[in-house]
């Protein structure tokens, strides 16, 4: 199976993404993760990507295409973060088109801007493993450290509220002409992302039936 998670940052991608790998048994895609590893370990991809990470804008195109193509050869997938704008949903169509492939559905976690800047401001990540916890819906069982490895918990960068606004800024600015995409090609499952997670994952397991 092949999915794409889509949605504004802080729409529960991550957490479904991994929820969705683990009961279909695919690979979680991140390109946020992908990106982030390589600005960690300061490779030159790393450098140049940084540039835009913390400013809230969308790496370049060519950039990312690169990542994806790497990740997705071989096997089934499920994507968070990709793709993000029209050029990229199209760069992607014809990558699975040149192996004869297709995706199963386009999954979009709808929330509006006062949710995801909730969610943003009191998110926290665990500085190893990466996992996410929200202070209110989803707080570690001990302050400030992760449940998963113990590691320390962190603000993510550009979860900061003047990057959050340029974030949320240019969603809107790009996310109409993917949906039209993928409405087109009939494989969009609609869902509401405010509700839990546990809700949003079995709705979205019954609409995949
Ligand atoms: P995320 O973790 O998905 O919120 O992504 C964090 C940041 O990584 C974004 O604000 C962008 O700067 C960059 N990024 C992630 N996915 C993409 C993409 N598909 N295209 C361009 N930039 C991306």
């Amino acid at each position: 199976m092949k999915l794409i998670l889509f949605g504004a940052p802080g729409s529960g991608k991550g957490t479904q993404a991994i929820m969705l790998s683990k009961e279909y048994n695919i690979k979680a895609v991140s390109v946020g993760d992908i990106l982030r590893e390589n600005v960690k370990k300061e490779t030159k991809l790393g450098s140049e990507a940084k540039k835009y990470m913390e400013k809230g804008l969308l790496v370049p195109d060519e950039i990312v295409a690169r990542l994806i193509k790497k990740s997705i050869e071989n096997g089934d997938f499920v994507l968070d973060g990709y793709p993000r704008n029209e050029n990229q949903a199209k760069t992607l169509k014809n990558i699975l088109t040149e192996n004869g492939d297709d995706i199963e559905a386009f999954i979009y976690l709808e929330i509006g801007e006062e949710a995801m800047v909730n969610r943003l401001s009191k998110r926290r990540v665990c500085k190893f493993c990466g996992k996410n916890y929200h202070l209110k819906n989803m707080p570690p069982k001990r302050d400030n450290i992760c449940d998963e490895c113990g590691g320390e918990l962190i603000q993510r960068r550009d979860d900061t509220p003047e990057v959050i606004k340029k974030r949320w800024e240019i969603f809107k600015n790009e996310s109409q002409p993917v949906l039209n995409f993928y409405e087109k090609h009939n494989k969009m499952i609609k869902v509401d992302g405010r509700k839990d997670k546990d809700k949003v994952f079995e709705e979205v397991k019954a609409k995949l039936q």
